[in-house]
């Protein structure tokens, strides 16, 4: 059963999987195009904390302090994979969602959730089935230094995670 998400011009679509939602491509998106806008009220990291249900987190690390919480839009319903076709990018106030690599129509759009993660708080188990599947999602820094440049090199690691994990690990 397929539903229309309604959201930028139709281009996603969201279906009920064995994962529970997921987000399609309704067409055939090339690398480098922007994809999606992740919205949602903006929350600290204590008050993240609070409400996050960890079995089922819909919240997205958009700074060393924020948050962004839950919608009911198809950026709230896009699956994590340790072998994503996009990746996020916050321009100004934007969180914006652009494939890394050309997806066809039909295909599931995917993200490294890593790639967003600086909070030693909440983790989950992977079965996203990829070759390179880490088997679990942790923080950006805790990835293989080869996956943290080829990242880094795709533009793809926010300024905060970069930040975050360097300044520590150099300090
Ligand atoms: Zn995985």
């Amino acid at each position: 059963m397929a539903e229309e998400t309604g959201t930028d011009k139709g281009d996603l679509i969201i279906r009920r999987t064995e994962k529970g939602k997921s987000v399609f491509a309704h067409r055939n998106i090339a690398r480098g195009e922007y994809i999606v806008e992740f919205r949602g009220k903006r929350y600290t990291r204590e008050e993240y904390k609070q409400k996050l249900n960890p079995s089922n987190n819909h919240f997205l690390q958009v700074g060393s302090d924020v948050f962004l919480g839950p919608t009911r839009t198809a950026d709230n319903y896009i699956n994590h994979s340790c072998d994503p076709n996009s990746g996020i990018r916050i321009e100004g106030s934007r969180v914006n969602l652009y494939a890394i690599r050309d997806i066809r129509e039909g295909e599931e759009i995917t993200f490294d959730y890593s790639t967003s993660m600086d909070e030693d708080f909440w983790e989950m188990d992977c079965h996203c089935g990829s070759a390179a599947c880490r088997k679990r999602v942790r923080d950006f820094k805790y990835l293989p230094l080869d996956v943290r440049e080829r990242y880094i090199q795709l533009g793809i690691v926010p300024g905060f995670i970069q930040e975050s994990c360097y300044t520590r690990k150099q300090g």
